[in-house]
């Protein structure tokens, strides 16, 4: 007998992935430019020509060591490099012993909500979120709890945050800048998270740990800052991850830093470790650990995105979408024109528009854009976007 669970998993793929392949039979049958695809978050500008120039001089100069295996936590150097980068700009006192090599964003949540989870345990995340927490935190046996979403400006509902924990809670998950809603939870919304999560934490006699998942970090604009959340709660855990900011997705490199300051450190990161044992998320890209030290602090164009958001933001709202202004990350959280985001998706599809309806997210009633995309493919969609509000009466 196979694993139930996991046939469900495999066998129903996400409706990201849905719509991504019904965009590629359609750009067969009509041609590409003619299909406005915006579900799939993958970097539309190319990774930094340092990245580049870092790969060919590797292999060049490095040729037998650099696809070798390394220690399971990542090459020390790299882990030193990483994390003097972090303390640099985030004020802290990292050492390599504090930072984890991961194969991606998705390894690092994997690994930390396995190395905290025993059965029964509970994991919060704020409502819009990403789809996969469901199955990362349920793939462990732990029970996932969502707190609902706080239109319109998608900080944090704090009134239900607080009627979710008990002292069943083991982590919370934050997702700052978000993926759907592109909002960037503000100092004050980090440093209430803080405030409640010390009181919860002194009042069940346990520490709950926190959770960030920021593989948008360096992506922001006009000037917004996003708080280290290391430095507004003791307990936390940072995932990271170079896919969206240095455009490397594909090759699945990222990690984690985790203070020693933590509750429980030296038992935690030992944790860590057998986790990623368990995982086979061990060593990861050889090449690529390096090819991030030398690249530690550069990204790709952001003002690209920047560019991308301005026109999209504009030309909806202009044609009477309701949508808040994203200060981070690369998609639109849009209201969509009718109760139901995934018929209003459908009707979308006439115009191949492809959107990505918000149900999945936690929070009905919106679809994401994402706007990682050539700038002229915003341009072009933009009829197809005004035939879609007129069938609406705007
Ligand atoms: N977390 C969020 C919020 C994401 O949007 C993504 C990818 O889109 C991930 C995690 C996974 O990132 P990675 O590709 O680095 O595994």
């Amino acid at each position: 007998m196979i694993s139930e669970k996991n046939y469900e998993l495999g066998s129903r793929s996400s409706i990201i992935r849905e719509i991504f392949s019904f965009g590629q039979m359609r750009k067969a049958q009509v041609g590409a430019d003619k299909v406005y695809d915006f579900s799939l978050g993958n970097p539309s500008i190319p990774a930094p020509d340092s990245v580049k120039r870092a790969i060919l001089d590797l292999v060049e100069t490095q040729k037998e060591e650099i696809h070798a295996y390394t220690a399971a936590a990542g090459d020390m150097g790299v882990r030193d490099t990483i994390a003097q980068s972090l303390n640099r700009r985030f004020d802290e006192e990292f050492t390599a012993a504090n930072i984890f090599m991961t194969c991606g964003a998705a390894a690092s949540l994997n690994i930390c909500i396995h190395a905290l989870a025993n059965e029964g345990d509970e994991f919060i995340v704020f409502a819009p979120f990403f789809p996969e927490y469901r199955c990362w935190v349920e793939g462990v046996g732990a029970i996932l709890r969502t707190v609902r979403p706080e239109a319109p400006g998608f900080q944090i509902d704090f009134e239900d945050f607080e009627r979710q924990l008990s002292e069943k809670t083991k982590a919370v998950i934050v997702n700052s800048p978000n993926n759907p809603s592109g909002v960037v939870y503000s100092e004050e919304t980090i440093t209430r998270l803080g405030d409640m999560l010390r009181e919860k934490s002194r009042e069940y006699g346990k520490p709950i740990y926190l959770i960030t998942d920021e593989p948008y970090r360096e992506i922001v604009y006009d000037g917004c800052q996003v708080p280290f959340v290391t430095k507004y709660y003791r307990d936390t855990l940072v995932c990271y991850s170079y896919s969206k900011a240095l455009s490397l997705p594909g090759e699945r490199i990222g990690y984690i830093a985790v203070p020693k300051r933590v509750q429980d450190y030296e038992r935690l990161m030992p944790a860590v470790a057998g986790s990623a044992r368990v995982l086979g998320f061990v060593c990861a890209p050889s090449l690529f650990q390096q090819v991030v030290a030398r690249c530690v602090e550069d990204t790709g164009d952001i003002n690209a995105y920047k560019r991308n958001r301005d026109l999209l933001y504009q030309g909806l709202t202009r044609l009477g979408y309701t949508c808040i202004m994203p200060q981070g990350a690369f998609y639109l959280f849009v209201q969509a024109m009718e109760e139901d985001a995934a018929a209003f998706c459908e009707r979308a599809k006439k115009y191949d528009l492809l959107l990505v309806p918000s149900d999945d997210f936690g929070c009905p009633g919106y679809v994401r854009i994402a706007y990682c995309v050539a700038e002229e493919t915003i341009v072009n969609a933009m009829p197809a976007f005004e035939k879609l509000a007129k069938e609406y009466g705007k």
